[in-house]
């Protein structure tokens, strides 16, 4: 996997000239402090840089413009004395990185003995911030907000979410896909409008014949695919009739060709995400499984049949979940136990699980596939990890776009299944199977997710936020008949939120 150097988050101060040299000396002194200790926070996978205080609309709209110029994912901002907020209008109205207002002071304490005019006209952030809410509202600015001090934990974890939604977001600005043909004959959900896509979330998405892909793979020498059998063995459980001598080791070998031949061609192209599918296989002799199940877990983007708006949530999630422990899939709702109050989903693909989210060691296998048309594909074979997971998926309602989420409990399978020749993963989606279910559905969201345990439905909410996308979230709290409310009201909000 490629490395990249740390992303950057700009730490932007607001004061006034008012109260003279030495007030914004402190304030100075006092910003840098609070950007520091964000800084340091293990919750914020980024770099937090403090700029200079800003006094004056020249100063405001320069480093506005500077931070998207120089690469900043996002900008924090804090108006620690009084900011006048017409100093933020041109600089908010150039804005193209996420905001973050971050509502703090520099004391915890409020030294209730000692205060007097000089501290209250130094700490006045309480309307400070109030004075910034109010401009942001008025100009519609996208934005988080985020109250209380930075040494309560609660508060860098917030800054923490909303920063890994600006990875996101920056990941998804700059995403190429390349989709191996188009999308499977007939289905509907995974059709979009790739225009808008790429108005909305910047990503740009072609097609491809899959016959590039297929001279890409003809060409990858032997010498690599020894290399990469090898770490097959080293890595996975490879079965016997897969290994050197294995009466299937040709069927290896040739999946490992695929691996390198497919990594070529998407590193070629820039590419982080790409889809497949089985109607259009060209020249290929398996339905790539392993090699796509491995390119994911280096943090590829991937749907199946041709699913791209999927592809384009996998790699946006999987640059979101940078420094946690936690997978991210590509994962469709599959089939379910239905035993009343218990109910169960399984999720799986015909091959195309990710190995991040496997708990121990995956198997790699060799099965028949029944669709497809061509010779039996190996793929990685696993369970995954139990734990808190959330499900997202990206409908296109014609004129927009929709995400809905499912907080959901990933569990051990209640039994061992021997039979199952797929990576799997078995979840109790909240608050029950069929407010679940009910709700998904009713919301026309997809078959086709990607299933995370490591984001939440903050980090979610706040990428929607930047993307000024309708995200509805079922969770513990979702009641149906509310649920499909909110939906109603969504669909006027934004009708009239886009203009006529
Ligand atoms: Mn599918």
């Amino acid at each position: 996997m490629a490395t990249h150097p740390q992303p950057e988050v700009w730490f932007l101060t607001g004061s006034q000239p008012l109260y003279g040299e030495d007030t914004l000396r402190q304030v100075a002194e006092q910003s840098r402090q609070i950007a520091a200790l964000l800084d340091d926070s293990p919750d914020i996978p980024a770099r937090v840089v403090w700029k200079p205080v800003l006094t004056t609309s020249a100063d405001i709209l320069k480093v506005c413009r500077d931070a998207a110029g120089q690469g900043a994912v996002g900008v924090i901002a804090w108006m620690h004395t009084f900011s006048p907020a017409k100093m933020w209008i041109s600089g908010l109205d150039a804005l193209r990185t996420p905001l973050l207002h971050l509502h703090t002071q520099a004391n915890v304490l409020l030294p209730w003995a000692d205060i007097d005019m000089d501290f209250m006209n130094l700490n006045q952030a309480a309307h400070g911030d109030r004075e910034f809410g109010y401009i942001q509202t008025r100009l519609g600015v996208a934005r988080k907000t985020v109250a209380g001090h930075v040494s309560d934990p609660r508060v860098a974890q917030r800054v923490g979410a909303w920063t890994r939604a600006a990875i996101g977001w920056s990941a998804m600005r700059s995403l190429r896909l390349a989709r191996f043909g188009d999308n499977m004959r007939d289905v509907a959900v995974t059709e979009g409008d790739k225009v808008e896509a790429e108005l909305r979330f910047g990503v740009s998405v072609n097609t491809y014949g899959v016959n590039d892909l297929v001279k890409a793979v003809d060409e990858v020498a032997d010498a690599q695919i020894d290399d990469l059998v090898k770490e097959y063995d080293d890595t996975f459980r490879v079965v016997a009739e897969l290994r050197p001598g294995g009466e299937r080791h040709e069927s290896l070998r040739y999946a490992a060709r695929q691996e390198i031949g497919l990594r070529t061609f998407l590193e070629a192209g820039g590419f982080r995400a790409f889809t497949s599918n089985f109607e259009d296989l060209g020249g290929l002799r398996q339905l790539p499984g392993i090699a796509v199940q491995r390119l994911m877990a280096d943090g590829y983007g991937f749907g199946g049949e041709g699913d791209w708006k999927t592809s384009v949530l996998v790699h946006t999630l999987k640059a979101m979940s940078v420094g946690t422990t936690g997978g991210t899939s590509f994962m469709e709702d599959y089939t379910y136990d239905l035993t009343p109050g218990e109910e169960l989903i399984l999720g799986a693909h015909m091959l195309e699980v990710c190995p991040t989210i496997a708990a121990g060691v995956p198997n790699v296998e060799i099965h028949p596939l029944g669709i497809g048309g061509r010779e039996d594909p190996v793929r990685l074979v696993f369970d995954a990890e139990p734990g808190p997971a959330v499900v997202l998926g990206l409908a296109d309602m014609g004129e927009r776009f929709r995400l809905v989420a499912n907080e959901v409990d990933v569990v051990p399978p209640p039994q061992p299944l021997p039979r199952l020749p797929v990576a799997r993963a078995v979840w109790r989606p909240r608050p029950s199977m069929p407010t679940s279910a009910e709700s998904w559905i009713t919301a026309g969201a997809p078959h086709h997710t990607v299933l995370s345990q490591a984001v939440g439905t903050e980090e979610l909410h706040d990428l929607a936020e930047m993307a000024r996308t309708e995200l509805v979230v079922i969770d513990a709290d979702t009641e149906p008949r509310r649920f499909a409310d909110e939906l109603r009201w969504n669909q006027a909000y934004y009708r009239l939120a886009r203009g006529f």
